[in-house]
Parts: C-alpha cells; structure tokens; sequence
C-alpha cells in the first residue's frame, strides 16, 4: 500500500507558522480524511490539528516523517473546512483563525475535548407495567411503586428525578426494571436553550398580502431555477411590511424541498421576537447558534445541525458557519446591521460569508432590512414590499433644531412625550451614549478627566459612582475634588441615557422608564429582561442606546423619539451618512405599529442635514441614489474596496515607522489597481500608541494580497519587533 500524507492545519494563535504539515497515517487510522482532527506531535509538543488534505507523496523523507497520536471522534464537515480557509485568507488572517470558526463548539487546545454530550437514565414503562398498573391490583405493588408507574405512563423521564418525586430512589426503580415492569436506557439528554420571545406574537403561516405573495414567489422561483442564474435577493420592505413572514415562508419552501436553512440575525439577545417567532413556526426543526447559550447548549445545538435533526439555524454572524448541509436558503435579515462584522481577528463580514456560502451551496440568499446599505442596493435583485401589512403610514417625522438649546429634551419633544403620558401610551427614546455625563472638567483650571490608557475622556456612571473609559473598560471613583488644583467645583458635559432616564422619569411621572444599553443589559437575559419589562407595563418609555432601535415590534409606541441625530454625522467617515439615515428611519419604524398611530421627533444640531431629510420623508430610495452618486465620485464602496491597517506598539514611534513600512510595500505595488492613504495617527487605545494606512483599491484580489504580503514582511522583520498588526477588510 502507498503511502497516505495527511497535510495538517495545527490549531495555534501563533500567525508566524506556516503550515500546513505533512504527517504519515498509519493503517490503523485509515478513517483519517479530510476534515479530521487529529493530535499531532509538533516540536516538542502536542497539538490539535485539522486535515486540509490528503496526499500520496511528501517533499519530506519518508523516515522523517511522524505519526499523529490519535484521532478525534468529532470533526469538521469539507464544506466548511474549505469556508474556513477562504475567510481566513479573505480577511489576511492565518488557517488556524479560519478553521476556529467551523470547529465543533468546545473544541479545547492540545486534543481534549471540552465540553461533551450529556447522558441521562432515562426510565420507560413496558407493555408489562402498564398492564400492572392498569390491572389496579394493588397487592403486588408497593405504593412508591405505584406511584413511579403511574409518572411514567405519561411518557419516558429521567430516571433519577422520577423516582425522587415518587418519594423513592434508585432502588425502587432497579426493582420494577427486574421485574420487566420499567425500562432504564442511557440517553443522550439534550441541553435547550431558551427561546422566551417577548412582543408582537403571530399564530401560523399569514394570509399574505400580494406584495409579500411576489416577494415569496421569487426567492421559490429562484430556488427551483438553474443553477447558474443569480440567486441574490435583497428584499426591500419597510418597517412592519412582514419580511420575516416571508422568511418564515420561504425557510418552509426550502424544508419541503429536503434542504436546510440559515437565518442570520444581528443579535439574538436584541432580537428575541425573531428567533421566537421561527421557533413558533418549525418547532425543534430550528437550531439556535450564539455565543450567549453555555457551552453545552451550543454543543448539543451544533451536533443537531450536523446530525440533520435540526434542519434550520437562526443566530448572528457565526452562525453563517452552521454545519449543515444542503442549504438552500441563507436569509440575512436586518442586513444593514454592523453586528455582521466581526470586530476582531478573523475581521470577516458574515454577509460576504453568506454570499460564498450560497453560491458553495447553490442556496437563495435574501438580504432583508428596510434600508438597504448602498452595496445590496447596487448589486442585489430588489424585491420591494413598499407599504405596511396592515396598510398603516408611516409615521410623520418632524425634524426639530438644537443650535442654542440648554435642555436636552426641545420643548416640542417634551409636548409629544406629555401626550403619551396623557393619553397612556408607550415611547421609545434613542440617544446614542451611555452614562450620565460624557465628560469632566475642572471650573477653575480646566482640567479634563482622560483614560490614562487612551486618548478619550472618561465618562460619568452616576448610579456606579465610577467614570469610565468606554473603550478599554478603565474605571475610577468619582473625583471629589480637581488633583491639579484642588478645585471642588466640578462641571458635567453632556447628557447619556443614564441621565436622560432621570430626566424622563421627572417630566413624565408616574410614567414607567425603562432603560436599555450596555449597562442595563449585562448579563445573559439582560436585553430580554428589560424588553419584557416594557412589553408588559401598558404605557412607559423605553430609553436607550441604538438597542433600542432593533427589530422590536411593540404596537402600543406611538411616538419614537432620536436625541442628537447628527452626532454620528459628525466622525470622519464615510459611512456616517448610511449609519445616520438607517438610524433614524429605524427608529422611526418602531413607532406606529398599532391602531394609535404614530409619530417621530428627531433631535439635531443640523436638521438640515441631507440623511436626515430623506430618514424624515422615509425614502430609503431618494437616499441610496445620492449616496451612490457620492461613493462612486469618491472611489468608496461599493465602488472600490477599502483595507484598513492599524500598527500598535507601547511607545510612541514604532507604530508609525511600521505603518510607514507596510505604506512604501504597498505602495509599490499599487500602480493599476489603487492607492494608500496615510499612514496618519490615531488616537492611543488600551494604553497603545496606533497608526493607521488604508488601501482603496478597484480591484479587492490584489490589494488583499499585497497588503498580507506587505504585513508579513513587515511583521517579520525584527526592526519593527514589538509592533502589534492588525488587518481589516471592508472595515465597518
Ligand atoms: P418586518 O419584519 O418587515 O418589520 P414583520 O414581519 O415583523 O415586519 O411584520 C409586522 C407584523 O405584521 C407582525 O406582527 C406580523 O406577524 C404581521 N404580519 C406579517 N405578514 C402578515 C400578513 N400577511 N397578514 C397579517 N399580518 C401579517
Ligand atoms: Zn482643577
Ligand atoms: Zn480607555
């Protein structure tokens, strides 16, 4: 027999090994293919690894080559060992980072697995108990016996906690087994993560409405279509014009066919009603993926989707790896939503995942939201759901200026807010900052209380009695007094949702407020605690961050409320403009869902500002045509593709001269397809100094490459030791 070379990806964070490497698989590992994880030796370690391919020869002298210690029962499906590799090179990240995100959950360094399934006794009655206990002659059952019996007829059960709520235990239960009366079995016991939704409920498949009908119509059309036709979608409904309906829909056409389905959300914990609602409609057919369920759930969910016994997924961007097969639809809903993007290394955008994933898989792919980003909106086929199902307006917007104003709250905002006071509806407030204040100063020396890590000021918790940096999470108590001059006059800036809680609460009382940001939703049932809590008052406010502007579908908001709009309009980039309008008209979309109506008060400093005047006239259409107008003259997105680098290091210095080394490398090769910008300075982060260089480029294939070439060059090179890289793709 030839020789069998297993060419092994080792899993370790380090980026500078280059693998991957070849071992001999000896005869009685003949199961070992690809995807297979294995314990490899490597140096003088062990190490887990995963088989990107086999082979029959090695460029290594057959004595030379080693063995691997043993296999791994679990591995990793092909598809998505090739998914892997092609995000981790996609976003210049190295296999192993690639390959972590399509291994089994719990998949522990060093060949040990970490988390494993659960087993359970669980206890059944026989033909032969049932017909003692139906016989009801109680000679020849002790009353415990009975009792046990009689918990089981209503179906099979843990053992163990059976026999307690008989008032018995182990040895009643050994004893009706002898007896042929009860069966005991070793199960595997599924770990079920909650799926509590919260709001608007829905009972079975709608009747729907022409527009959705159309809607529906082309994803199946699509579905059953040639393989070779496009089969991206971007389905345009405004807000409450039933897009998950026609999700729900389309996942059951895609069931009928034998074919499974992912659904991406942007996070299960803001969007509870999505995942509950697919719950509703498929029942145990659904998986639910993310990384708030514990380990064991997320272990028995993903051995459900691999096993074929869930043939849906619902969950937020990693869930776009779900091992299932035979997709057939991938929905992303709410596509506009930065969550997609991951925010460390691998940097990938789980919509371009879904993009790659479909055409592997030959899978519909739908991107719903009701404002598009400007890149759907150019490359996607537009199915459009225009109105609301219940034929309802959107509601008026008013835009109302803040140049000048002392309060945070314009007198016409406070006229509206009375209103639903009055007449005992619900509100929802969006301010985009946490905290009380967002800065400190000093009265007598001007003083400003800054992160000693990073270049921002700290920001006020008043109820914490902390300030706090909300970049590296640094805190310290609230000064009673300036440490330069000793000062006790202490001035607040700026008002955050903690003090526009407190604000509220004085106008509005008895009205409840209810807040909701990253504060008030730590912990794992945070966000749906505080949803519940304002889906259940009859009137109230909900205050809080962008949180609040998710996919909730309260009908009883009759007024949706944005504090400093244009705040967003005021960072340099080039998508505060998107990120501006797709706020607002968000918002806008959780007011009026109900028979009250509906209307929006929108806060500016600016209300002149071009994405707010379109946000106001709910023209997502008049919006998309100026802004794509604007990228193209630019060179920005979707007409060009842009790669940030940002080199970090301690001291000052290092970081620019990197950041000017990787700028002369990919300068150099640029001359056809782009151009660099910078390197300029960025603001010190979690106690680093940071430059940054971004690429914009017409052609994404070369610049990738020049920039991962240019990186490692750099990175390897000991004159720039000490220099942290990082490497973002499509940045958000
Ligand atoms: P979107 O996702 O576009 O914001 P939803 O799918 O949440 O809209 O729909 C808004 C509401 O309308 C939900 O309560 C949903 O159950 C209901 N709905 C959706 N489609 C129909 C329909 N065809 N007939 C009646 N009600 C519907
Ligand atoms: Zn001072
Ligand atoms: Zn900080």
């Amino acid at each position: 027999m030839g020789l069998v070379i297993a060419k092994v990806e080792p899993l370790t964070p380090a980026r500078a090994l280059r693998g991957p490497f070849d071992y001999r698989v000896p005869g009685h590992m003949s199961g070992v293919d690809v995807g297979s994880m294995l314990v490899v030796p490597f140096g003088r370690r062990r190490m887990l690894g995963v088989v990107v391919d086999l082979a029959e020869v090695s460029e290594i002298p057959a004595d030379r080559l080693l063995e691997p210690l043993a296999t791994l029962e679990r591995d990793v499906p092909r598809e998505l060992l090739r998914l892997g590799l092609e995000v981790a090179a996609e976003y210049c990240s190295t296999p192993a980072r690639g390959l972590a995100l399509v291994l089994p959950p719990g998949t522990g360094r060093g060949g040990r697995p970490g988390v494993r399934p659960r087993r359970e006794l669980v206890a059944k009655l026989t033909d032969a108990g049932r017909a003692a206990l139906e016989s009801g002659d109680d000679t020849r059952l002790g009353s415990r016996q009975r009792v046990l019996l009689a918990t089981l007829a209503g179906g099979p059960a843990a053992a163990a906690a059976a026999a307690r709520d008989a008032g018995g235990g182990h040895a009643t239960l050994r004893a009706l087994e002898r007896r042929g009366l009860v069966s005991l079995e070793t199960l595997e016991r599924r770990r079920r993560p909650s799926m509590a939704g919260v709001g608007a409920r829905a009972d079975g498949p709608a009747r729907l409405t022409p527009a959705q009908e159309a809607a529906l119509a082309a994803i199946v059309a699509r579905m059953d279509g040639p393989a070779t036709s496009d089969r991206r979608l971007l389905l345009h409904g405004v807000t409450g014009s039933g897009k998950t309906e026609v999700y729900l829909q389309a996942v059951a056409a895609a069931l009928e066919r034998g074919r499974s389905a992912i659904v991406l959300v942007p996070e299960i914990a803001l969007t509870p009603q999505t995942a509950g609602r697919f719950h509703d409609r498929f029942g145990d057919s659904v998986a639910l993926l993310h990384s708030r369920l514990g380990a064991g759930e997320r272990y028995d969910e993903w051995v459900r989707l691999r096993r074929g016994q869930a043939r849906v997924c619902v969950g937020p961007r990693s869930a776009i790896f779900a091992p299932l097969s035979d997709v057939g639809l991938i929905v992303v809903d709410e596509e506009h939503d930065p969550s997609y993007k991951q925010e460390s290394d691998p940097r990938y955008d789980a919509r371009w995942v879904a993009d790659r994933r479909a055409e592997q898989s030959g899978a519909v792919l739908v991107a719903g939201t009701a404002t598009p980003r400007p890149e759907s909106y150019r490359s996607l086929r537009r199915l459009a759901l225009p109105e609301r199902v219940d034929g309802r307006a959107l509601p008026p917007v008013e835009l109302v200026g803040m140049v000048g104003a002392a309060e945070a709250l314009h007198p016409r905002t406070c006229d509206a807010l009375e209103q639903v006071r009055d007449r005992g509806e619900k509100a929802i407030v969006l301010l985009n900052r946490r905290g009380w204040s967002n800065f400190l100063t000093c009265r007598s020396c001007a003083r400003v209380w800054g992160c000693p890590q990073c270049d921002v000021s700290l920001v006020l918790h008043r109820s914490a009695a902390r300030l706090a940096c909300h970049h590296c999470g640094h805190s310290e108590a609230v000064p009673r007094a300036c440490p330069d001059c000793g000062s006790v006059s202490v001035a607040r800036h700026g008002v955050g949702t903690e003090r526009l809680e407190g604000e509220l609460e004085a106008i509005l009382d008895p009205l409840p407020v209810v807040r909701l940001d990253a504060d008030t939703a730590a912990g794992a049932t945070g966000v749906g605690d505080v949803l519940r809590r304002f889906d259940a008052a009859p009137a109230g406010v909900l205050v809080g961050t962008q949180m609040v502007a998710k996919g909730h579908d309260f009908p009883a908001v009759t007024l949706g409320v944005v504090l400093d709009a244009d705040a967003t309009l005021r960072f340099p980039d080039f998508r505060s403009e998107e990120r501006t309008f797709a706020m607002v008209a968000q918002l806008a979309g959780r007011s009026g869902r109900g028979a009250g109506g509906g209307r929006v008060m929108v806060q500016a400093l600016d209300p002149g500002a071009r994405s707010l005047g379109y946000a106001a006239r709910h023209d997502a259409e008049g919006f998309l045509a100026g802004e794509l107008e604007r990228r193209q003259a630019l060179g920005y997105p979707p007409f060009g593709h842009l790669i940030r680098v940002v080199c970090s290091s301690r001291e000052a210095g290092p970081e620019a001269a990197a950041a000017r080394a990787v700028t002369d490398r990919v300068a150099a090769r640029c001359p056809g397809w782009g151009s660099v910008l910078g390197p300029a300075a960025l603001f010190r982060l979690k106690g680093r100094e940071r430059a940054q260089l971004v690429v914009k480029a017409s052609s994404r294939g070369p610049a990738v490459e020049a920039v991962r070439d240019a990186v490692e060059a750099v990175a390897a090179d000991r004159a720039h030791r000490g220099v942290a890289f990082s490497v973002d793709v499509d940045p958000q």
